[in-house]
């Protein structure tokens, strides 16, 4: 049976993303390697993995995605305006400008955001992913597909396209 786009496989694929109103690119991997993953794990953005499901290799496929089965609707509640004092030091070697984006130390981890607006007092930061609220439009083509190993079922990634990689 030929292989398939499936639960526990191992996939290769290229990919092109899109913004459907303006064509704009936000990513691609066509310059790099193909992105490799396990299917069925939480890896990808959901709706990116159903519309490939049961593809074949040298299958592709074009489908566009709403918010919700991509990076999710935007929260305004993830907005937060912090004292630019506290920027005094990074400051001193970087620029502060809209559209920055920084990574906060917060107890539960490092959170990404963007600054959305600065003044001398307060800088808004934005800590939505930068694709929420976005129906966002991939093009996928299928380069690889293989069974995932024991350990890349526990361990819930893939371990690079041939399987060996450790870390
Ligand atoms: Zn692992």
């Amino acid at each position: 049976m030929a292989e398939i786009v499936s639960k526990d496989m191992v996939a290769s694929v290229h990919y092109t993303g899109t913004l459907p109103d303006s064509g704009d690119e936000f990513d691609s991997s066509i310059d790099r390697e193909p992105l490799t993953f396990l299917v069925g794990h939480g890896q990808m953005i959901p709706g990116f993995e159903e519309e490939i499901m049961g593809a074949k290799v040298g299958e592709k496929r074009e489908f566009t995605l709403t918010p919700e089965r991509a990076y999710g609707a935007r929260d305004e509640e993830a907005m937060m305006s912090i004292p630019r004092s506290q920027f005094a030091q990074l400051e001193e070697s970087a620029k502060l400008e809209v559209g920055t984006q920084l990574v906060a130390q917060m107890p539960h981890g490092p959170a990404p955001f963007t600054i959305t607006e600065l003044d001398e007092e307060n800088v808004t930061a934005d800590f939505n992913h930068a694709l929420a609220g976005k129906s966002l439009t991939f093009s996928v083509e299928v380069i690889e597909l293989r069974s995932a190993t024991s350990d890349e079922i526990a361990h819930g990634h893939a371990h690079g396209p041939e399987g060996h990689h450790h870390h």
